[in-house]
């Protein structure tokens, strides 16, 4: 699961970010309007947290433009105390749920494991094909019962497949979420990181949960 915290306050931002990395999301963060709208359009993000005091675009600004070009994702908009208006005026724009500065941090994963788990099967706590389960939950993958090993991108990996049963995932979009920081990317290397994965998760090659469409990606397959 991939979130993006907008927050102006550089501290608060480090704290959020430090406490969801944790909780084992991968998270991106913008401390401006500006630079978050962009993130939230070209990223395939799961979930926005969003200030709403934002230099360069106000933060309802920032929700009014994104659901206005259709995007669906849950956003979670942070307020400053005493200024129930922000709270109206944010779900107004399309925001899904509200916290109130300053909040714990326990409060907040909690929002976003419910947001995450409202957004329609988006945050399913366990995936899977046949006898291969994903507990997403723990990040555990096993196989016939038998629990699988892998490292941070393979798991990542699948279960962004996994999330997407029956469509076809671009191989460019992967090495986006993945490897979102990598300007020279190399198809290669998700090639070789789904080899990797398969031998893993399909060592005899007869369930094929992920199937490979030449030129257009792959598939997780659809129970
Ligand atoms: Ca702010």
């Amino acid at each position: 699961m991939r979130l993006l915290v907008i927050e102006d306050e550089s501290a608060l931002l480090d704290q959020v970010r430090t406490r969801l990395e944790a909780e084992g999301y991968a998270v991106d963060t913008a401390t401006d309007g500006r630079e978050g709208l962009y993130l939230a359009t070209e990223y395939p993000v799961d979930l926005a947290v969003v200030d709403l005091g934002l230099p360069e675009l106000p933060g309802l600004d920032l929700i009014r433009e994104l659901r206005r070009c259709g995007h669906t994702l849950p956003v979670l908009i942070l307020t400053a105390r005493g200024k129930w208006e922000e709270k109206v005026s944010g779900l107004e724009a399309g925001a899904d749920d509200y916290l109130v500065k300053p909040f714990v941090m326990e409060e907040l994963v909690a929002r976003i494991r419910a947001l995450l788990r409202r957004a329609g099967g988006g945050a399913r706590d366990t995936l899977g094909f046949g006898d291969l389960t994903i507990d997403t939950h723990q990040q555990r993958v096993s196989v016939a019962g038998r629990e699988v090993e892998l490292t941070a991108f393979e798991y990542r990996l699948l279960e962004y497949l996994a999330r997407r049963p029956g469509q076809v995932v671009p191989k460019p979009e992967l090495s986006d979420y993945l490897y979102p920081h990598d300007d020279d990317r190399d198809s290669n290397v998700i090639e070789v990181l789904m080899g990797r994965l398969r031998r893993k998760i399909d060592p005899d090659g007869r369930r094929k949960p992920i199937e490979t469409l030449r030129g257009r990606g792959y598939r997780f397959a659809a129970a």
